[in-house]
């Protein structure tokens, strides 16, 4: 199907959009076709170990033509990252070897290397889901690692998507659970958004969230049906994830599906990957951090006088930053420093128009925390820092400064230049009951 017809919400024209959107079952035959129409006469084949065996299991007629070696399949590592090095190597056998095309099949990590490698190599890629994790599919950006600090970079959306929903059921059900956690975080992202708008003048646009409204609901309707493997469950949550992608596309940037719930994110695996150890799921973590978000918002909704903190000055600010970031200060002090230059600005507006604001913010359909962990539980998704094995020490600390990681405004900054952190994070935490 055309993407204009996954919503009711009309798509504006002449964007750079994925051309053809699949979603239903058997359509692992449907790939030559689709891989002659776009990704060329000699496509390379990408996928992870993982992904490639839930694949060849959902095809086991060679329906979609795959390859079963050879150089026109590209295996990945185990539990690759999507780090400049594999996108650089992608983008080497793409060119060595006058491929036309990639048809990628994975899920976030893959997705992400083929997307940015076709887009460095100037070819295009289709993808084939093989989890319905992440809300990335039929974004325009692709989250990799530059120097070790998660940076999303322009890149263009597949030409095609296939979202098959019996390989979706069948992937492990923490990875539906994720996309789920990933797509909730739309409300606060969105205020997030809208807040710096507010205070910067940085552009907000409502048409991204309409698009997605619709499909994300239903989706969260569905959400008891994503453990049980029901195709209808997997089907709207495909949907939903494909129209957040859209969204971003609409929006030109991430803004609508990302804010400060994904900072928070963001930072944990930045950690991770410093001190060696496993990344968690991106939704998980993101399910997780949007109920800290959703219940800052509410806290600073019924924050009737703020106790404005006194100006910071750089030197004290960067040397916080030097402490609290250690070996990820450098790449961090840029992203902080641009954000830190708009603060005398945001602060006197915060201290003119707070209660205009604050006004504003409540009529944004926030949802609570409790909302928000009730779908996360009736999708069997981690719904406590517990669950994903963040000690509440830890989360404090993220949530002391996640704002740091990106020049990008959020509910974490507004909560320090309304005085209300750090002295509130501990009633962040106890109030969204994570
Ligand atoms: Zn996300």
């Amino acid at each position: 199907m055309k993407l204009a017809e996954l919503g009711s919400e009309p798509i504006p024209s002449g964007l750079d959009l994925s051309e053809e959107v699949l979603i239903g079952t058997d359509l692992c035959g449907e790939l030559p076709r689709l891989a002659s129409e776009h990704a060329g006469p000699k496509p390379l084949w990408l996928a992870d170990p993982r992904t490639w065996g839930a694949f060849c299991a959902a095809d086991p007629h060679r329906d979609s033509g795959r390859p079963e070696a050879g150089p026109e399949l590209h295996l990945l590592c185990e539990d690759p990252h999507a780090d400049t090095e594999r996108v650089g190597q992608a983008c080497a056998i793409v060119e060595g070897g006058g491929f036309s095309g990639i048809i990628a099949v994975g899920a976030g990590t893959v997705n992400d290397i083929a997307k940015m490698a076709s887009t460095l190599s100037g070819v295009p890629y289709l993808v084939f889901a093989t989890a319905a994790s992440m809300n990335g599919y039929a974004s325009g950006i692709a989250a990799i690692l530059v120097d070790g600090l998660k940076t999303t970079l322009e890149a263009r959306p597949p030409r095609a998507i296939v979202l098959d929903s019996a390989v979706l059921a069948a992937a492990p059900p923490q990875l539906a659970a994720a996309g789920l956690g990933d797509l909730l975080s739309k409300p606060v992202s969105s205020a997030d958004w809208w807040l710096g708008n507010r205070l910067e003048g940085s552009g907000f646009d409502a048409l991204p969230g309409l698009i997605v409204d619709e499909a994300v609901a239903l989706a969260a309707r569905h959400a008891r049906g994503l453990p049980a493997g029901e195709a209808a469950a997997h089907e709207a949550l495909a949907r939903a994830l494909v129209l957040s992608g859209v969204s971003m596309v609409v929006a030109g940037s991430s803004s609508p599906a990302s804010g400060g719930e994904h900072l928070l994110s963001h930072l944990w695996d930045m950690e991770a990957l410093i001190s060696g150890r496993n990344l968690r799921l991106h939704g998980a973590q993101v399910g997780v951090a949007t109920c800290l978000s959703a219940a800052l918002y509410h806290l600073l909704i019924g924050l009737e006088s703020p106790d404005f903190p006194k100006t910071p000055d750089w030197a004290r600010t960067s040397e916080r930053i030097r402490i609290a970031h250690g070996e990820l200060a450098d790449v961090v002090l840029p992203q902080a420093e641009k954000k830190f230059a708009g603060f005398a600005q945001r602060s006197s507006l915060l201290r003119e128009e707070w209660p205009e604001i604050r006004a504003e913010l409540a009529t944004l359909g926030i949802p609570s925390a409790d909302e928000l962990r009730a779908i996360l539980q009736a999708a069997k998704a981690p719904a406590s820092l517990e669950e994903l094995g963040i000690e509440r020490d830890e989360a404090f600390d993220s949530l002391s400064r996640a704002r740091d990681i990106r020049d990008r405004y959020t509910v974490l900054d507004l909560a320090f230049e309304l005085g209300f952190f750090p002295a509130g994070i501990r009633q962040v935490l106890a109030s969204s009951r994570v």
